[in-house]
């Protein structure tokens, strides 16, 4: 027989704030004692006692881009100008949130014969983030390809830890994708355009049973996961995640 539980509740006080991309802040919160989850995981933030609200509430879902190895718990979020994410921005640090969760199952699967390929369209990296530096730390063997889509490398949260991460861990390639490089300030000389077919097959050559992982907007994670069924991809190779609300 199985039972249904609900998922843990806890709380977790602000430690910080640092800007991760351009209106893209990461926020660390105390790790709760007690509560433990899994790379690619999300949870359930409930601002509380706010002091404002909107119609859509006080409560968001979170990737948790933090590894289980980390001392805190990170979340990373586009700063867009709702109730929520002005409290977010300016309670003072100490304050505490109500966490729910993890939920999801945006794992990493077992099989470590398979491929793993990410694919992240833009804050849709925060999973990602937390399952590429868990297999560095834990030393994997699992082979990792990360697709990672932004319009300029400054939308790109996390793009140099990512970057360097290549150098701990051979089992793991980046690459990011630059849709608007005319609007950019800064160099860049990694792949430009949409992550398509063609890119996907020119990195994948010889990738082995490949199972895939999407992750971000909706419409952006329809679009890649068309074109990967497309591609032949059986469905069940297939997992994604629509971060709602973009
Ligand atoms: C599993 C999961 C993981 C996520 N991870 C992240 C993350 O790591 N970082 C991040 O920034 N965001 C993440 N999100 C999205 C996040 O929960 C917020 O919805 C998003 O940040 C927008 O919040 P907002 O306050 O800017 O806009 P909002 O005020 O929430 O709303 C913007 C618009 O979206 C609509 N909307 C809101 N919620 C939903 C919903 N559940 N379904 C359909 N439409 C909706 C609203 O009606 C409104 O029109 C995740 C969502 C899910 C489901």
């Amino acid at each position: 027989m199985s039972t249904i539980t609900a998922s843990p509740v806890t709380m977790a006080k602000l430690l910080s704030r640092h800007e991760v991309a351009e209106g893209t802040t990461a926020f660390r919160f105390e790790k709760p004692s007690n509560w433990t989850f899994k790379s690619g995981q999300y949870l359930d933030m409930t601002l509380l006692d706010p002091l404002e609200t909107d119609a859509e509430g006080n409560v968001r879902s979170f990737s948790i881009a933090s590894t289980p190895h980390e001392d805190t718990l990170m979340v990373a979020t586009r700063m867009r100008d709702t109730a929520f994410k002005r409290v977010l921005d300016t309670m003072p640090l100490s304050s505490a949130v109500k966490i729910e969760g993890p939920s999801g199952s945006l794992t990493l699967h077992n099989n470590v014969k398979r491929t793993a390929v990410f694919l992240a369209g833009g804050i849709g990296i925060t999973p990602f983030r937390s399952l590429v530096f868990r297999a560095a730390k834990e030393k994997l063997p699992h082979r990792i390809f990360l697709f990672y889509s932004n319009r300029r490398p400054e939308d790109a949260p996390f793009l140099d830890e990512l970057q360097a991460l290549e150098r701990e861990n051979p089992n793991y390639k980046l690459i990011a994708s630059m849709t608007e490089m005319s609007k950019s300030q800064r160099l860049w000389q990694g792949e430009a355009g949409l992550i398509d077919k063609e890119t996907l097959a020119r990195h994948l050559k010889d990738a082995v049973s490949p199972v895939y992982y999407v992750a971000g907007p909706p419409e952006m994670v329809k679009g890649l996961k068309t074109m990967i069924s497309e591609a032949g991809v059986d469905d069940d190779d297939i997992r994604a995640e629509e971060f709602a609300g973009y």
